[in-house]
């Protein structure tokens, strides 16, 4: 008798209330962050070397903590995409961050634009820093960002890699122009690509269509430097175009009083401005917008129908 009742329990609870009474939701957006201290950043690498990594004082776990507990407060849930060189030494944010809930990514271990590496280099550096992910939280690592979106034109050869390792997920290809990354021209929202080796989720980073013009908005300098009020209609445009979008942010821009270091004043002013403004944006941006995974973006923004495939 009580199992029938808890069936009809159920069964009410699975089918109440009916989806054509319900209002419809605003779009669900990815919340992503992408794991590395502040002396890492592609910017630096011709004033900092590799060797003098281990020299700097570390601030990723304090920094990266702020973040988690912003995120706590709004009940938000984001992927973390995490440089393997700092899981190495910091095991416990990474076992910390997976706790609270959020989705483990990959970031590369060495923090090397993909386009100045050979196939073989970028494979090795990207099982490392999978291993060490996987190890740390026993789960496997679906979804990849490359350093400084480093997925380019010439560097297409990196999905094909990304799948015969195993990812699902990638969010490195930018819709726009840059100097150091960005195919400007390639679909603005979540989509699929077919490669030689199978088919890869590209999750492309925001960007917002303005007099034709592929502006970026809603992640790291971008975010520091637009004011909030233009950021905030930018993604509500990209939104309104029935988009979802993935916001990334570092946790050295959550950092005001980070060492400085003497990359240049155009590098300077990328990596410095606005650093003391990122929390409070951060939390106004949480209110304005509902925000979760990128598995979780993607899936609710697939109709039924493909979500199948994505399982595939
Ligand atoms: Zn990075």
């Amino acid at each position: 008798m009580t199992t029938i009742l808890q069936f009809k329990t159920e069964r009410e609870r699975t089918v109440l209330p009916s989806r054509d009474v319900r209002a419809p939701r605003p779009l669900l957006n990815a919340l992503t962050i992408d794991v590395e201290d502040y002396y890492h950043v592609s910017g630096f690498d011709h004033c900092v070397s590799r060797k003098q990594w281990d020299d700097f004082p570390s601030r990723v776990g304090d920094s990266t903590r702020r973040v988690l507990d912003r995120l706590a407060e709004a009940g938000v849930r984001g992927t973390f995409f995490v440089l393997g060189w700092v899981a190495e030494r910091h095991p416990d944010l990474v076992k910390a961050i997976h706790r609270d809930g959020h989705e483990i990514g990959c970031h590369s271990y060495a923090h090397r634009l993909i386009y100045e590496q050979t196939p073989q280099q970028f494979r090795v550096d990207l099982r490392l820093a999978r291993l060490v992910l996987e190890d740390l939280i026993g789960e496997k690592v679906a979804a990849y960002r490359a350093p400084s979106f480093s997925i380019t034109k010439q560097s297409l050869w990196a999905l094909d890699i990304l799948l015969e390792e195993g990812f699902i997920f990638d969010s490195s290809i930018y819709p726009t122009h840059h100097d150091r990354y960005g195919i400007a021209g390639t679909p603005l929202e979540p989509h699929r690509i077919d490669r030689p080796e199978g088919t890869i989720w590209e999750f492309p980073p925001p960007v917002w269509r303005l007099a034709n013009y592929p502006l970026p908005v809603g992640g790291g300098g971008y975010f520091r430097l637009y004011p909030y009020a233009l950021t905030r209609r930018g993604l509500e445009a990209i939104n309104a175009a029935g988009r979802p979008f993935a916001v990334y942010l570092h946790p050295w821009e959550f950092d005001p009083e980070q060492p400085r270091l003497r990359p240049g004043l155009a590098r300077a002013f990328r990596h410095y401005v606005g650093l003391r403004r990122t929390e409070d944006r951060l939390v106004r941006l949480l209110k304005d917008f509902r925000f979760g995974t990128m598995s979780q973006a993607l899936g609710e923004w697939l109709p039924a129908p493909r979500r199948l495939l994505l399982a595939a």
